[in-house]
């Protein structure tokens, strides 16, 4: 069966393509500017010259529409009817309580959809906009909503609690979700394979280190706790979000700078992090430039989010008792062997080590630890389209 994987965020569309018959990319593209001056589709079928479209798209039931002829193109496209996609995955960033699992849409789950938009006021807009312009263009196309929240309802309440007055649990539901969740699932679960073990017997600590980063526990295949909370804000130092930070600072600055609520949710999403710290970029790969250069802000940006990231290992590491899997994916994770190993350096406590030599490989699945390491560290690429797609097959065979 082909399966669409659909990412549908506020002016983009990200898309994939999937023959689940061997999990084989047909086609992937990007629509960037949706709605703004400008708008344009970069589309790839496997094996095909490039297509970019440049038109207007007003909304994103346009470029939908768009995307599904540069599909169905005779020269560009991938299949030749509409007819041949099985089904439809969307990612939804968050399912709050509601959603435990990935789930087949239907009217009941729109609803909950859209009462959870409080949760997430700037990402589950744009995802419920792309599954009604789906619904709209493919009305007999079976859908299924894969949330990133998802994975992290088996996380129990002494981690998901927040020590303030309960009743803002009971009234608004303010608790930490945990984002990231296809990815911690997908790269937990492709760990075990890898190593030929059972996931349900292994205690395994995910890194997803990308703009937006976040460290999860894993025990038994089910997440137990994880760095990101109520929001994505939470947690590690990320690009440009502060992470954890004492919440009276935002009253004192607030009153000291004279900002208002939304500067100071601006400041903390966009303006801190690494870039905060550094004032030069939230790119790796530029601080990493910098510190060599003797950048002494780049060093300490670079230093703060490595010791973050090892702090969050080393709790869960107590947590779990021991940890037998340490992964890293996503961007930093995946690419830069520099920052895995400054993490690892301060794990040797916990007799976690790299090997150099190993360590030095980049956007590879590869175990990077010692042969005594207590840990295995691995590198394991995300593939959250894929996981997006495995689970829509799961739930549309099942039907
Ligand atoms: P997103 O959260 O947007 O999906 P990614 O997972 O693509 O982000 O990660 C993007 C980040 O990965 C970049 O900001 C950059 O800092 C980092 N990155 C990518 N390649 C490298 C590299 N070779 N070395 C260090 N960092 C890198």
């Amino acid at each position: 069966m082909n399966i669409l994987v659909i990412n549908c965020g506020s002016s983009s569309l990200k898309y994939q393509l999937i023959d689940m018959n061997g999990e084989v990319v047909l086609a992937k593209g990007l629509v960037e500017r949706i709605g703004i001056e400008g708008s344009r589709i970069k589309h790839d079928t496997t094996g095909k010259e490039r297509l970019v479209i440049e038109e207007p798209m007003n909304d994103h039931k346009k470029a939908l529409e768009l995307v599904l002829k540069a599909i169905v193109d005779k020269e560009h496209g991938a299949i030749s009817s509409l007819d041949e996609i099985g089904a439809v995955g969307h990612r939804v960033v968050h399912g709050g309580e509601d959603f435990t699992d990935s789930v087949i849409i239907d009217d009941a789950v729109m609803e909950a959809l859209e009462k959870n938009i409080e949760l997430a006021p700037l990402h589950n807009p744009p995802n419920i906009i792309g599954i009604t312009a789906c619904q709209e263009l493919m009305p007999s196309t079976p859908m299924v909503s894969v949330f990133d929240t998802a994975f992290h309802q088996t996380i129990p309440a002494e981690n998901y609690i927040y020590a303030m007055p309960y009743e803002y649990y009971e009234k608004y539901k303010i608790r930490r979700y945990g984002f990231h969740g296809t990815s911690h699932k997908y790269v937990s679960k492709r760990a075990a394979e890898i190593l030929g073990k059972d996931i349900k017997d292994l205690n395994i600590v995910t890194c997803h280190l990308g703009n937006g980063s976040s460290v999860t526990a894993v025990q038994g295949g089910l997440s137990v706790d994880t760095s990101m909370g109520f929001t994505p804000l939470e947690g590690l130092a990320m690009g440009t979000r502060s992470g954890d930070i004492d919440p009276a600072i935002i009253p004192f600055i607030m009153e000291k700078e004279n900002m208002s609520f939304d500067e100071v949710n601006n400041m903390l999403n966009k303006k801190s992090g690494v870039l905060g710290i550094s004032g030069i970029s939230s790119d790796f790969r530029d601080l990493e430039i910098a510190e060599e250069e003797g950048n002494v802000r780049a060093k300490l940006a670079l230093d703060v989010f490595a010791n973050k990231v090892t702090k969050y290992i080393a709790a869960y590491a107590a947590q779990m008792c021991r940890i037998d899997v340490l992964v890293f994916t996503a961007g930093i994770g995946e690419n830069s062997a520099e920052m895995r190993e400054r993490i690892c350096e301060g794990l040797e406590c916990l007799n976690i080590r790299v090997d150099k030599e190993l360590n030095n490989i980049r956007g590879e699945e590869a175990i990077v630890s010692k042969n005594l390491s207590a840990t295995t560290v691995m590198v394991i690429p995300t593939n959250e389209e894929l996981m997006i797609a495995r689970d829509t097959l799961e739930l549309v065979s099942n039907r």
